[in-house]
């Protein structure tokens, strides 16, 4: 009952300033650099490729570093200084990407995870003490929830939270599925249904933002160091622009006082407007369009034949 009091109050206050409705928007992205081969591409073109859609708008973002994904050895630290030396922020998204909520690991082996990718991503120009949780888990025990609070509170560091989730890991998956299939595949139907999917997502959680909170927040938008950004930034960047959207960096956006919120939940997680809707006990009709892996867009792919019908 106290939160929601709380939450119509603030609603309220907020709701009286007109210039509440103005949307701005900071691009993040995970789990790279990625060594990973992938068709088109080499690690490096796709790592110039993201860069350059970055440069070209004149966006300034953040990199995740996923250590085990490249940044352990010289060639991918490489690729993220790359980042810091253009200006973006580098912050902390472990070494092997493990579940905190997985049975299989504990809250040391996680700590030192984190400890770990601090080591060597310290050394990088753009450094920030933040911390992204792998898959949007927050810890599904009170010992490892609260562990990782007190634990990231006495080493300095945020909660790099993610507002504006999207499935662009499952497409891209499923772009890579259709290049090895025939790498000679048509990539436009990726295309569209990519920039689509940013869109229904981005209005999505707008809304879920003025419903929360009465207003718009600064939205972090969660992307990947994938193939389909290397190829479809520059749209996705130019998609937010034509709707009007401004993009802000990402330590601007966490300057906005809900990014120190903590919603009260037995396992937190996810974006942080879905967590707090769910400390609230608020379920939007939508609910489902925000949280399926982009199953209408795969389904979408299948029916254009982009994708074989077994893709899962
Ligand atoms: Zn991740």
């Amino acid at each position: 009952m106290r939160h929601r009091l709380a939450f119509c109050v603030l609603a309220m206050g907020i709701c009286s300033n007109s210039a509440a409705f103005s949307q701005s928007l900071a691009f993040t992205f995970d789990d790279g650099p990625k060594l990973k081969e992938t068709p088109l591409m080499s690690p490096q073109a796709r790592n110039t490729a993201l860069l350059a859609a970055l440069e070209k708008h004149h966006v300034k973002a953040a990199l995740f570093v996923t250590l085990g994904n490249g940044a352990d050895r010289p060639e991918g630290l490489a690729l993220a200084k790359a980042w810091g030396e253009a200006g973006h922020a580098i912050g902390n998204h472990t070494v092997t990407h493990p579940d905190l909520n997985a049975k299989t690991i504990t809250l040391k082996q996680y700590q030192d995870e984190v400890q770990a990718c601090d080591a060597v991503i310290r050394t990088l120009p753009g450094y920030r003490p933040w911390f992204r949780f792998t898959f949007l888990r927050e810890g599904d025990t009170p010992e490892k929830r609260d562990g990782m609070k007190s634990f990231l509170k006495t080493k300095g560091m945020r909660n790099a939270y993610v507002s504006l989730d999207t499935s662009d890991w499952r497409l891209d998956s499923a772009l890579a599925a259709a290049l090895n299939d025939h790498p000679a595949a048509d990539i436009t139907p990726f295309r569209t249904t990519y920039l689509a999917h940013l869109r229904q997502r981005a209005e999505a959680y707008r809304d879920l933002s003025r419903r929360l909170f009465g207003r718009d927040i600064p939205q972090v938008l969660l992307l990947h160091h994938n193939l389909i950004n290397a190829l479809f930034l520059d749209d996705a960047i130019q998609l937010f622009k034509s709707m009007g959207w401004t993009i802000i960096d990402p330590g601007t956006a966490f300057q906005d006082f809900v990014y120190t919120l903590e919603p009260q939940r037995p396992a937190p997680g996810q974006s942080l407007l879905i967590s707090a809707a769910r400390s609230l006990g608020y379920r939007p009709e939508n609910w489902e369009r925000l949280l399926d892996d982009g199953d209408q867009e795969i389904a979408e792919l299948k029916r254009k034949g982009a994708i074989p019908v077994s893709f899962e």
